[in-house]
């Protein structure tokens, strides 16, 4: 089996985030680049998370060719892969539908720089990108043109968040922050306050 060491941080992760909420039912997706060989470690499309394997997890190249696995890898692998080839230095993505973030992206607005951490984590807001097709080529596209060059978070418009990293841990890092940003957003204009931006 290849990548065992790729294969037990994905799954350990993928986890760790359904525990934690961010991944409901078998909603959300999470993949980590092997550098040397420019292949892509992915969670297998609508299966349970507690029943998942190391095993279970799909090897693709970055055009979608299965090298190794028996499920089906997620319906979002192309919004990996554009990822993957648009942005060279990253290494992790982890898409969810964690509902603070999301329901900014059922608004398409962006989430504005409103915490001094957000500059950070995401090199400033978190834009939104158009809607697609969940699972067609223009979801990938439409995020790698919402991340441009620097950003290290998108909200999707009517699906979810993408969060992406030079480590896995790191785009695992942001899809916790960007959902508390939108948190803390959300609760600063349901509460009749004027958010303050610094951008
Ligand atoms: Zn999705």
């Amino acid at each position: 089996m290849k990548f065992p060491e790729i294969r037990k941080e994905v799954l350990a992760r993928t986890v760790e985030l359904y525990k934690a909420g961010l991944f409901t039912v078998t909603s959300g997706n999470l993949s980590m680049l092997d550098e040397e060989s420019g292949l892509i470690v992915i969670t297998p499309s609508s299966y349970p998370y507690m029943l998942m394997k190391e095993e279970d997890l799909v090897v693709i190249t970055k055009d979608g060719e299965k090298i190794e696995g028996d499920l089906r890898p997620s319906s979002e692998w192309k919004l990996h892969a554009a990822i993957y080839k648009a942005r060279p230095e990253i290494r992790g993505v982890v898409h969810t539908h964690s509902p603070y973030a999301t329901s900014l992206a059922v608004k398409r607005e962006p989430l504005p720089l409103i915490l001094a951490e957000m500059q950070y984590a995401f090199g400033g807001s978190v834009p939104v990108a158009p809607f697609a097709r969940p699972g067609s080529p223009e979801v990938g596209s439409g995020a790698v043109e919402a991340l441009g060059e620097k950003k290290t978070a998108a909200l999707m418009a009517n699906h979810g968040v993408v969060t992406i990293g030079e480590t896995l841990s790191k785009a695992v890092d942001r899809a916790y922050y960007v959902e508390d940003a939108a948190k803390v957003y959300t609760y600063v204009l349901s509460t009749g306050g004027t958010p303050t931006y610094f951008e």
